[in-house]
Parts: C-alpha cells; structure tokens; sequence
C-alpha cells in the first residue's frame, strides 16, 4: 500500500516535472518567435506551436491539464516580458494554444504509424492537420485584428494562417520523427566501423553538398525563382537519407529561404504589395516542403519492406538463423575474401542424434522447439563473425573465420559438450537429452577448396561420425586417415 503510494507519489512529480519543462520550452520558443519579428511584420519562425503539437502527439500523457496550463503559462510570461499588454497576450495566447489543440484533437485520429509518419499517406494527413491547425490560430488572428491590434482582418487573417501553415508542415515532421540519441550513436559508430569511411563519408554528403550548392546558386541569382533551385537537390536528399535526416534538411532549407531569399524578393514589390507576396512566398514555400518529405516518407516505407523481405528470405523462419541459401551466398564470398587475405577458415556440419523418436514422442511442435533450443545452444557458442545456417530439418552448418584446425575442433567440442549437457523440458514436464554429431573440415591460408567441396568433405566426415556411435566430432582429417587405415 506504501510501496503504492510512493510509486503514485514519484509519478506525479515525474509528470509534473516534464509538464513544467514544457511550459518552459513553450516560454523560450515563443520568446525566440517574438525577438526575431520584424516591427509589424510576420514572424520569420513561430515554432513555438509546431514544437507543443508534436511533444504532444509523440507523448499524449504530457497533454493533462498540467501540461496544457503550464504551456499557456510559458506564451504568457514570453509576451508579457516584452511588454505586450495583459489583453493582448490573452488574446494571442488564446490563438496559439487553441491551433495546437485542434491540430492534437485530429492526430488522435490517426492511427499511430501515422502519427510516426510511417506511412507513404501519413504526409498527407499531416498537411491537411496544418491546414485546420493554422485556420483555427488564423480566426483569432482575424477577430485580434478587430478587438486588439486595429488592422484589416482579412489580411490578418492571410498572414497569421501563411505562417502558421509553414510551421506546421516544415517543423512537425521534425519533431514527430526526432531519433532517440542512441539510434543516433548507434549509426555513427556504424560509421566508424566501415571500412573504407573517408569514401562513404563523402558518398554520403553528396547530396547536402548539392542541397548548399543550389541553395547558394539561388541567392546569386535571386528573384522568386530561386525557391524552387533547391528541390531537385532536396528531392535527393529523400531519396538518400533517412526520414528524420530529411525532414531535419528540409526545415534548414525552407528557414534560409524565409529569412535569406523572401526579404530580397519582398523588397522588390511595393508595400501596397507585402500581403499578397508575403501570403504567396509562405504557402509557395510550404508547399516545396511537401514534396520531398512525402518522397521520403515513401521512400523509408519501401527500405524497410525491401529489408523485411530480404531477412525474410536470408533467414529460417523456424530458428531466426541463416538460410541455406544465405549460407551459400554469404559464405561464398567470406571464403573467396579469405583466401584472398591467405586466412584459414573451418566448416563444421552439425546433425542432432536420433532427432526423429523426439518427433515420435512428443509430436512435431516439441520437435520444433528442440531445434529452436538446439540453434540457441550453438549459437551461445559462436562469435560474431562466425556464419551459421539451418541447412536442411535438423542438420546445421557453420563458417568459421580465421580458424585453424585446432581452433575448430575446441569450437566443434565445446558446441557438442553443451548439447549433451542440456537438459530440454517439453510441455508435459517430461525431459529429453540430445546430442550432436559434427564433421569438420578446415583449410589453412592458401587452400583454395571451394565451399561446396568443403561441405562435401565435411558431409563425409560428419556420416564417419554417425557410423561410429555418434555424439563426436570427426574431422576431415581424422576420416582421411581412417579411410587410409581401413584400405591397409
Ligand atoms: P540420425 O542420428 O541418423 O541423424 O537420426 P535422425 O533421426 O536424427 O535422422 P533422420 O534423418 O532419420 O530423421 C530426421 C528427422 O527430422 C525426420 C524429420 O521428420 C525430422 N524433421 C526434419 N525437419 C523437421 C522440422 O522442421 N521440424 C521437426 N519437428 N522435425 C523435423
Ligand atoms: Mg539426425
Ligand atoms: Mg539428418
């Protein structure tokens, strides 16, 4: 009951905490928003609305009255600090929180792959949300140009939905698809591990390099035009990187293009102009942003079905180890790399003893859990570069890199002592032991035998050792000599 307590004690603080550190953020992106508007003019970023709308779609339990007032709290105190008067910051407040709400009310309705942006129509959904989203900040902006800040309400209205709207679309993918750190580091030291890294890194920026290439060539040559130079190299981009990469690029590009491009193309119009420029400039610029995000998005959906398929087709579905097929491919090219580095290798064949009375015994399914169990046994045994296969109902196979004849055989002994020590309990609570029988054939740096011939060799060793009683290893070696001994 204590125990209970306490726990429902530390939640609650813990919620509250990351209910403050929202308002908090809410504070600084709003303050962000305000210090980098131009007098009169529309904010070059507002993210403080995209960013509260996607913390709350990816964690729901931050949207608790906690979280909605201290968010409310944070808009107030960053426009009451720069000295907006109470009225006004309730009114713009009120505009800012009720877009991000009803823009929360819809996401709810999506399924949560799209709410990931995991799906190739998820970009869509998203950007019919902006739409509503910034229409409903866009109202208030409309009746806060008739009750706050005298001004047309109409081309209030124009205005606070351009800029809503490129928020919206330009910073929620971000932030719905922000990588958690350790995916991050993970794909780094993915990085250094690589081989030749100096011409994949390069490989790899190929495509930011073009994007800050074209986004330089359209600032020389500058007029309304020089929005569009950039999605060629963005469309690249999509089709390069990952989702979060790109959606990170994107908002990059669409910033530069707000604050570095719009101004020059503003100030070529007349003043009479700006709301007619500046609402086509921000819907222009918004919409580019689409392009290449539902690329990416269909463009991640597609590597990872493409990688769902090819483990599906590399792998036993029944152990979750490498196909035969795999095997073959996979330890082709280990060996034909081997040989080339003059490195000694082994092949090990492994087939369960008497595998058929636990079929006969216990059924089928326990049968398929005892190769199961029997696969986690050998597997527990191997190192990471070690290749190992399911070749055929209960026959298996290894490669094992950079392993001499003595090596192989200590492997091969310590995989048969562990089968023979395990115990296996089945469903009824009855046990069964098992054992293994291995052939094992190796060749130092410079054999040239092929895998099939090495597979071949070894099939003969591992019958030697069925012949003479089972749960041994024989190598290819020893066979070679009984075979010699029995001709004498
Ligand atoms: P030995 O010691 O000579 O290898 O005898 P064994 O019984 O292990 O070998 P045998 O080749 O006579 O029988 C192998 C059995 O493995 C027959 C087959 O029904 C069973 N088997 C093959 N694939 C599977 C599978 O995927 N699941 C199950 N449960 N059994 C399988
Ligand atoms: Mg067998
Ligand atoms: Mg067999």
């Amino acid at each position: 009951m204590k125990a209970d307590f306490q726990s429902g004690h530390r939640a609650m603080i813990t919620h509250l905490g990351a209910a403050m550190a929202l308002g908090v953020a809410m504070f600084g992106t709003a303050l962000l928003g305000i210090l980098t508007r131009p007098e009169g003019m529309l904010a070059v970023m507002w993210p403080a609305n995209a960013i509260m709308l996607g913390v709350l779609v990816r964690y729901p339990r931050l949207a608790s009255v906690w979280g909605w007032g201290f968010a409310f709290a944070g808009f107030m105190a960053a426009d009451l600090l720069t000295g907006t008067s109470l009225y006004a910051t309730l009114w713009l407040t009120t505009a800012n929180v009720a877009g991000v709400a009803v823009g929360f009310v819809l996401f709810r309705y999506l399924l949560l792959k799209d709410r990931k942006l995991h799906r190739p129509h998820s970009m869509l959904y998203l950007f019919l949300i902006s739409i509503a989203a910034a229409g409903m900040s866009a109202m208030f902006g409309g009746v806060i140009a008739v009750l706050v800040f005298p001004t047309d309400p109409l081309v209030a209205f124009r205005l606070w939905f351009a800029e809503q709207f490129a928020n919206y679309v330009v910073i929620l993918p971000l932030v719905l698809t922000f990588p958690h750190p350790r995916d991050v580091m993970a794909d780094m030291s993915a990085l250094m591990r690589m081989r030749d890294k100096g011409r994949t890194l390069f490989r790899a920026a190929l495509p930011l390099l073009t994007l800050v290439g074209s986004l330089v060539f359209g600032y020389v040559v500058g007029g309304p035009g020089a929005i569009v130079f950039p999605v060629p190299a963005l469309l690249w981009c999509a089709l390069s990187y990952r989702f979060a990469t790109t959606a990170l690029m994107v908002m990059l590009t669409c910033l530069w293009l707000m604050t570095g491009v719009e101004p020059e193309i503003v100030a070529l119009l007349s003043p009479d102009d700006y709301t007619d420029v500046m609402f086509s400039l921000r819907m222009g610029i918004a919409l580019l942003a689409l392009a290449p995000l539902t690329v990416s998005s269909i463009n991640s959906v597609r590597s990872a079905l493409v990688h769902r398929l090819d483990h599906a087709v590399s792998h036993d579905d029944l152990t979750g180890i490498l196909s035969r097929g795999a095997f073959m491919q996979r330890g082709t090219m280990m060996l034909e790399q081997l040989a080339r580095d003059r490195s000694s290798v082994a092949i090990l064949l492994l087939d369960i003893d008497h595998f058929k009375r636990i079929n006969d015994r216990f059924g089928h399914a326990a049968g398929d859990r005892v190769l199961c169990e029997f696969a986690c046994i050998v597997r527990n045994n191997l190192r990471g570069q070690d290749l190992f296969a399911r070749l055929g109902g209960e026959e298996f196979g290894l490669l094992l890199p950079h392993t001499d004849g003595a090596n192989a055989r200590a492997i091969a002994e310590r995989i048969r002592l562990a089968v023979d020590q395990a115990v296996i309990t089945h469903d009824t609570g009855e046990v069964s032991r098992l054992s293994v029988s291995a052939g094992l054939v190796y060749q130092d740096g410079g054999g040239d035998l092929s895998l099939d011939r090495m597979l071949l060799k070894a099939d003969a060793a591992l019958y030697r050792a069925k012949e003479t009683g089972r749960n041994r290893v024989v190598d290819d070696g020893a066979a070679v000599q009984e075979e010699a001994a029995s001709f004498a």
